[in-house]
């Protein structure tokens, strides 16, 4: 997701109360930011968080962590916050890439990616969020039972995904190549920006679902 740049966006991110601004040195102290033992999950470019602000809502006894490198698109998901303040939901402006130096091993207990970005170009595959390399950084942070939820409409990036998964040793425990009329993947399922935007055009929805 790529907006226009917002002029002072970093500057009000730096001081939003609803951003962890010391990711790198929370490893193994997620727990005293919520206050609670409670599960965490993380949205993994999270763009403007309605699908982590409905998951925040419908499940308090759940931690929610939203990651979104781009301060411009973050910007929109703290306006949201604003109206409506989630006590267990907080953001990170930050690069994917740095997972392992944020969270400790087995601090995180599911890993949602929706509409990651496709980097359609092969000398871009690693940074692909469902490539091998991606994969071996969640697998240092996720819990041993944990999982990640992977959607898209993309169909090149979802046969990517699936051999990743396959090459990185993950299981696939759940695949839909057409979500919304997929009646047990879809139950429960809440749309993101980007899903609502390209399900209104007609696309179907791949989703996949793995552990180790
Ligand atoms: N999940 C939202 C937005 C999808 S667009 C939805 O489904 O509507 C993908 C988002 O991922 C973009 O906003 C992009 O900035 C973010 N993103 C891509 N790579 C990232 C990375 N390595 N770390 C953090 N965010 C990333």
């Amino acid at each position: 997701m790529r907006l226009k740049h917002i002029k002072g966006a970093e500057e009000a991110i730096a001081v939003n109360e609803f951003v962890v601004h010391d990711a790198k040195e929370r490893p193994g102290k997620w727990h005293e930011l919520f206050g609670n033992d409670h599960p965490i999950h993380i949205e993994i470019g999270m763009g403007k968080g309605q699908f982590l602000m409905e998951l925040a809502r419908r499940n308090p006894d759940i931690n929610y962590l939203g990651m979104e490198r781009y301060s411009s698109v973050l910007l929109r998901a703290l306006q949201k916050m604003e109206e409506e303040p989630l006590p267990n939901l907080y953001f990170l402006c930050e690069d994917a890439a740095e997972l392992p130096e944020m969270f400790a091993k087995e601090e995180l207990n599911r890993i949602y990616l929706n509409f990651s970005d496709p980097w359609p170009k092969a000398r871009h595959a690693k940074r692909r969020l469902t490539s091998t390399e991606f994969l071996a950084r969640y697998n240092q942070v996720l819990a041993a039972d944990g999982h990640i939820e992977f959607k898209t409409d993309n169909m090149d990036l979802f046969d990517f995904s699936l051999e990743s998964v396959e090459e990185a040793g993950w299981k696939l425990v759940g695949c839909s190549r057409d979500l919304h009329h997929d009646p047990t993947m879809n139950e429960g399922n809440i749309m993101t920006e980007y899903e609502e935007k390209f399900s209104a055009k007609g696309n179907p929805i791949y989703k996949l679902i793995a552990v180790r």
